[in-house]
């Protein structure tokens, strides 16, 4: 089959299309013919050669779309033609196999490209709203880099199922005037203004319930000031950098805050399994009755994913960049 390998950690110029063996479905896996897959950020770091966790980068892509090709012995409620979407390593190639307890069903109204921009993404979103940040209905919730993929993801949720106050950052109008579309009750260009002092101003100084920030270290002080008494700050990412010069812990003691950082990638295919269930139990019906959508933002045959990741490190993207495979 063909597949985008990595020999030697770069710049996308090292994403190589090369003819590899197709895998074989073990115990309760699935082998997919995959149709569509997406970039993420995870993708860009390993192919740097810069994420701990994956030793090797050879192979990349994190999520995909297609129909299974066969099953695996010992699955069931599977079939050979249906159509389904998840979490998987090695995903940007023509085959990849899945363990069945995480793979999700693409609802009917939803074509390969579009199942492809959900399973990271609103994953993330969900574990980090609902898991990690205990998102309460009417609670007001924060969230950084509004137009990312994980961001789209998280304002629909946060909106739609907590009916939560959504305030977003971004860094143009444009992304901004996007967020909205999708429910965002404020956005704050954060090249404008101070976003902490948006964020006080919007919630007459209380501060929020909550902060999804994947930005880290050069928001770290303006979220401590954004948060609220008791509030609650989750971190997904370091766009911003890790190491914090002059923190004081007593802001978070002053605030009562709980910070907790996480990573989808690496938890245990229990873990994925359990969330996957619970998204495709709960969100999956939404995206079927059409109050839920996956925000693609570009398609790129896979031959051309070099584009793709040159596209996501240039910040240009509103959703996800997502890759297809054959027409
Ligand atoms: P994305 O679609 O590529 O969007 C990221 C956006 O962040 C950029 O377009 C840019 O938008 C903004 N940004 C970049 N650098 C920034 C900086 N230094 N300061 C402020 N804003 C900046 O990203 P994604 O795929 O949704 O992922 C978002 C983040 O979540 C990434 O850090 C990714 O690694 C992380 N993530 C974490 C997990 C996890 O399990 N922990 C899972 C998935 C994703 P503007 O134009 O608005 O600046």
């Amino acid at each position: 089959m063909k597949a985008i390998v990595v020999e030697q950690p770069g710049g996308p110029e090292v994403l190589q299309l090369a003819d590899i063996p197709v895998p074989t479905p073990s115990e309760g896996e699935l082998l997919v013919r995959v149709k569509a897959g997406a970039i993420n950020r995870t993708d860009i770091l390993a192919r740097k050669g810069a994420v701990a966790y994956k030793k090797a980068t050879s192979r990349l892509g994190v999520e995909m779309a297609g129909f299974v090709d066969s099953v695996g012995p010992g699955v069931t409620g599977w079939q050979a033609g249906d159509r389904v979407m998840g979490l998987v390593t090695g995903g940007y190639a023509e085959y990849a196999v899945i363990p069945a307890n995480r793979a999700m069903r693409i609802p009917d109204n939803l074509g390969f490209v579009e199942a492809a921009a959900i399973p990271e993404v609103f994953l993330t979103a969900y574990q980090t709203l609902y898991w990690i940040g205990r998102l309460q209905e009417g609670e007001s919730v924060l969230i950084h880099a509004g137009a990312s993929g994980v961001g789209t993801a998280a304002i629909q949720l946060a909106k739609r199922v907590s009916k939560a106050t959504v305030i977003v950052t971004a860094g143009s109008e444009e992304k901004l005037a996007f967020c909205k579309e999708l429910g965002a009750d404020h956005g704050i260009n954060y090249k404008k203004a101070p976003f902490e002092e948006e964020v006080a101003r919007i919630t007459d100084g209380r501060g929020v319930n909550l902060i999804l920030d994947f930005i880290g270290a050069s928001y770290w002080k303006q979220n401590i000031q954004s948060a609220c008494v008791d509030g609650r700050l989750v971190l997904i990412g370091i766009l911003g950098g890790s190491e914090i010069a002059g923190v004081d812990l007593f802001d978070l003691m002053a605030k009562r805050l709980q910070v907790t950082g996480t990573l989808l990638t690496p938890r245990s295919d229990e873990y994925k399994a359990a969330l996957s269930q619970e998204l495709a139990a709960r969100i999956l019906p939404l995206f079927a009755a059409g109050e839920i959508r996956p925000i693609v933002d570009k398609a790129y045959p896979l031959e051309n994913i070099r584009e793709a990741h040159e596209r996501m490190e240039a910040n240009q993207n509103i959703g996800k960049i997502v890759f297809y495979v054959g027409e």
